[in-house]
């Protein structure tokens, strides 16, 4: 029997793992450019934490979450998105009290939702996103939607649709949500049932309905522009002029509502088709947020986040060939010549690794050739040649292997000559990928 990954899981590997990592790095990078840290909250929270987060009329809620009892009879369930468990795990830790405000927090890890799978939809996918919590106001919206902007565009991105909504305050939405109810109320009998459960839990949700005959008759229903009060008006404007002010474009849907209950005043999308014209789905979604923190148990404090689906985001890019050459390979790798000198050439891959050098060896006697060929697969930028003649004389054969050009180095000066060897491919470095090399002699000096 051969084992399948679960149905809408993935394994990621070689070159997509190499993407993604560089996907999370350059978004890393980006907010932290703005100031954000890095938090980490389980992948289990208790139900309730999502129930109340996300909200128990969102189709996340009812119908997509991995929800069990655990041996103790406890409701778990694993996270279907992070904003709730950040907010949890802000609560929890008092966080609003102890480190100042705005927090400015950033994550990324797996996230877990029951959906059909298909393009870009997965049982098991990546998010990278933000939550900014303790202010409110536009400015700060403003300057959210501008960093998820800006770290697409860091990645390469040049063609981004960024769609903006206002849905409002609470009264706003009140209101919205009666003359919904009562515009959605006069063609029930044509909708679906699920449509049935969203009117009576939350008519917003129905604008979010994928059937499409139930998308048709949302066309005619009123618009939440036409309910917005003054202040929430005022704040959508301010934060749009903010955004138009710094040259990005965007579109107001007025039909963007976003599936999450949590969500007030702005909420926005990020979409871009692939090179090939691929839709995968909305790259990134995310808002501002009002009642959250309070919901879960803290202090009055408004919120803004976003999320960027990593696997819509690596599709789009790899299709764009924004992630090219990621695999930079290994410094060194060093070839034994004859069983004899196996342990010394041992203790001498040891010593290059600890001077911060990547660096493999076939830990056997193996033939030349094939030990060259193992070289280039693990595109390796020198081979080490060490026979029992070189570790006579205290020498080892380096060769390039781009150059293809050889020279003896001493091994007594391992340090300086191999410092010497990779210099010149260290500045080619484009700076993104963390190396660990730079790190060591960092922590010297
Ligand atoms: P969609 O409308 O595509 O279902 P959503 O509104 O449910 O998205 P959010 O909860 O806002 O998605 O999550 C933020 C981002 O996470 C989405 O824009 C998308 O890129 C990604 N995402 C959401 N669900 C999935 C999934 N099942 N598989 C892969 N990526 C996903
Ligand atoms: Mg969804």
């Amino acid at each position: 029997m051969i084992y399948q990954p679960v149905k809408g899981t993935h394994d990621l590997f070689g070159e997509e793992m190499e993407g993604m990592r560089y996907i999370r790095d350059v978004f890393s990078a980006t907010v932290e450019l703005y100031s954000y840290r890095q938090i980490m909250p389980p992948v289990l929270e208790y139900t309730e934490v999502f129930s109340r987060g996300a909200g128990s009329s969102s189709d996340v809620v009812r119908k997509e979450m991995y929800t069990f009892l655990d041996k103790g009879d406890r409701s778990v369930t694993m996270r279907p998105e992070f904003t709730a468990g950040v907010v949890r795990s802000v609560v929890s830790n008092k966080l609003y009290a102890t480190e100042d405000l705005p927090l400015k927090l950033y994550y990324c890890g797996p996230a877990f939702r029951y959906e059909r799978p298909q393009l870009g939809r997965y049982r098991q996918f990546h998010q990278f996103g933000v939550e900014e919590i303790g202010a409110d106001n536009a400015r700060c919206d403003a300057e959210c939607i501008i960093m998820a902007m800006q770290s697409l565009y860091m990645l390469g991105f040049q063609k981004l649709s960024l769609k903006i909504n206002s849905i409002g305050d609470d009264d706003s939405r009140r209101s919205y949500r009666d003359a919904l109810t009562k515009y959605f109320s006069a063609h029930l009998d044509e909708m679906c049932d699920d449509c049935h459960e969203r009117i009576r839990l939350n008519p917003l949700r129905i604008l979010d309905c994928k059937v499409a005959h139930d998308q048709e008759i949302a066309k005619g229903a009123p618009k939440i522009k036409d309910y917005l009060s003054e202040a929430s008006e005022k704040r959508f404007y301010e934060t749009l002029s903010i955004i138009n002010d710094l040259g990005i474009e965007y579109e107001i849907d007025d039909s963007l509502v976003r599936g999450l209950d949590y969500y007030s005043e702005v909420v926005f999308e990020i979409h871009a088709i692939g090179a090939n014209g691929t839709d995968y789905g909305a790259l990134c979604g995310g808002g501002h947020y009002g009642g959250l923190v309070k919901e879960l148990g803290g202090p009055d404090l408004a919120g803004v986040g976003y999320a960027m689906g990593m696997e819509r985001v690596y599709g789009v890019a790899k299709e764009d060939g924004l992630l090219k050459d990621l695999d930079h390979g290994i410094d060194f790798y060093v070839i034994p010549v004859g069983e004899e000198v196996l342990d010394d050439v041992f203790n001498i891959v040891e010593e290059i690794r600890s001077l911060g050098f990547s660096c493999d060896t076939p830990l056997a006697n193996v033939k030349l050739g094939s030990a060259f060929k193992k070289a280039e697969r693990r595109h390796a930028k020198f081979a080490l040649i060490i026979g029992q003649d070189e570790l006579d004389r205290g020498v080892a054969q380096l060769k390039d292997l781009s150059t293809k050009t050889q020279k003896e180095i001493d091994l007594t000066k391992l340090e300086e000559e191999l410092d010497h060897a990779i210099a010149p491919y260290e500045e080619e470095d484009d700076g993104c990928h963390h190396d660990h090399h730079e790190a060591v002699e960092e922590k010297k000096e």
